[in-house]
């Protein structure tokens, strides 16, 4: 087919119009139109260039269109796409190698969505629970935070409490016990109880709009786990890769892209959940990491995935974490993290509008100072996007600020002179 037949020249009002006739309603997006990427930046339609303060929700954290990620996604679309788990591929067993050095686990199961991530760590737990805890059948509880982000499907929103996730979608999955986020005497009385087989948790939480728990509650957490015999399940999926100025947030404070076990901050989580940015937001990829005594458990035709492990996100993950560590990403996240939060705090100092800078490495909110309901944080990001700088609110009046990883100190500064002059001007209105 050549270009001009599937080129019309639509504008971005456009577009949005077919989104909103063809598409199902299940996002609010931003007024605007992306048409390219390539590292921290995105072109709208009609070429409008901004900095992209979301990166497709952390998973782009290796910047828009990586040349070393697509490089490995175009030779191998070339060579073998898919073969299905039915056959062995030249291309699985060196990238579960790989992942399970990079991240300390002796055994990897490779899915493509978060959502099935975790569907694949809740299905591994309990089946862990009946076969070598002892468990009874059907019994086994796992322990979730309020104000939980895991994602979508059936069982996932059946923990949520939000209300938009999960209303008129039951009858629910059972099973899940959920206790406060960052309370480990509530946590401590929830293990005390019979049949808990796990501790599902976000080392942050981020779509609860990038809530940091106290310093030591994810060590503290696992350790009470390990005393009670629960499996600890970190879900990484936005906070991993980097993002938080480690290469995982349980590494803690650490600098040890990668060779954590050495770090006195580690918490090695039973079980290990990644996604999004573990393929740089170039193909859907996600992964349960454990260990043998784990995932032994699972057995052929017990769980499985038409294109998971396959060639393609295979190649691509690889060639995504190794951008990780030949770029820094985890010691550039720390590093701008840590400058962003200095300038934003000097900044609302002056401002009325801002409650609240918080977060870790250049996974960061703000919290304005309105209710819940409010449109401000909504018009506030639609004045950024104005002032060429693309974030979105996350629950009501928090704005989540996470920029493409590969980011420079001088493009920092650049956004920070942004943020603070819309903010500004929003305040004179
Ligand atoms: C995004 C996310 C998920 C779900 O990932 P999908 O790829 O959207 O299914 C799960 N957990 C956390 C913490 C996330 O941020």
């Amino acid at each position: 087919m050549s270009t001009t037949t599937l080129k019309e020249n639509l504008t971005s009002a456009d577009l949005i119009a077919l989104e909103d006739k063809h598409g199902a309603h299940n996002y609010h997006p931003l007024p605007v139109v992306l048409a390219k990427g390539e590292g921290v930046y995105v072109w709208d339609v009609e070429g409008k260039k901004y900095f992209d303060f979301l990166s497709a929700y952390s998973a782009v954290n290796q910047g828009h269109c990586h040349p070393k990620i697509i490089g490995a996604l175009t030779e191998q679309a070339q060579t073998l796409t898919l073969t299905s788990r039915a056959f062995y591929n030249d291309a699985l067993g060196p990238y579960e190698r790989y992942l399970t050095n990079y991240f300390g686990f002796d055994k990897v199961l490779p899915m493509n969505t978060g959502a099935e991530g975790v569907e694949t760590a809740i299905k591994i737990a309990r089946k862990w629970a009946y076969e070598k805890k002892g468990i009874a059948e059907n019994k086994a509880q796992i322990i979730v935070a309020e104000n939980n982000f895991h994602g979508r499907t059936t069982t996932i929103i059946s923990f949520s409490n939000d209300e938009d996730a999960r209303k008129n979608f039951g009858p629910y999955t059972d099973g899940f016990l959920k206790v406060p986020y960052n309370d480990l005497a509530a946590l401590e009385e929830a293990l005390k109880k019979e049949d808990i087989a796990a501790f599902l948790v976000e080392p942050i939480q981020g779509e609860a709009g990038v809530f940091v728990p106290d310093e030591g509650f994810i060590p503290k957490a696992k350790a009470l786990c390990e005393q009670y015999g629960v499996l600890f399940i970190a879900d990484e999926i936005q906070t991993g890769i980097a993002r938080t100025g480690a290469l995982l947030r349980v590494c803690g404070d650490c600098n040890c892209a990668g060779h954590c076990e050495q770090q006195t901050t580690y918490t090695k989580p039973d079980m290990l959940i990644l996604g999004k940015a573990i393929s740089g937001g170039v193909y859907p990829v996600s992964a349960v990491l454990t260990n043998n005594d784990v995932m032994d458990v699972i057995k052929p035709g017990q769980h499985g995935s038409t294109f998971g492990g396959n060639p393609l996100a295979a190649k691509v993950a690889i060639a995504a974490l190794e951008v990780v560590k030949d770029e820094n990403l985890s010691q550039n996240a720390r590093k701008l993290g840590q400058l962003f939060r200095d300038r934003l705090n000097k900044f609302i100092q002056t401002s009325s509008l801002v409650n609240l800078v918080r977060g870790k490495g250049l996974l960061n909110a703000i919290v304005i100072n309105d209710s819940e309901d409010s449109s401000t944080a909504w018009d506030i990001c639609v004045a950024l996007k104005d002032n060429g700088l693309l974030a979105k609110p996350t629950h009501g009046n928090i704005i989540r600020f996470a920029p493409p990883l590969v980011m420079t100190e001088e493009q920092l500064n650049e956004c920070c002179d942004i943020i603070e002059k819309t903010i500004a001007d929003f305040e004179k209105k």
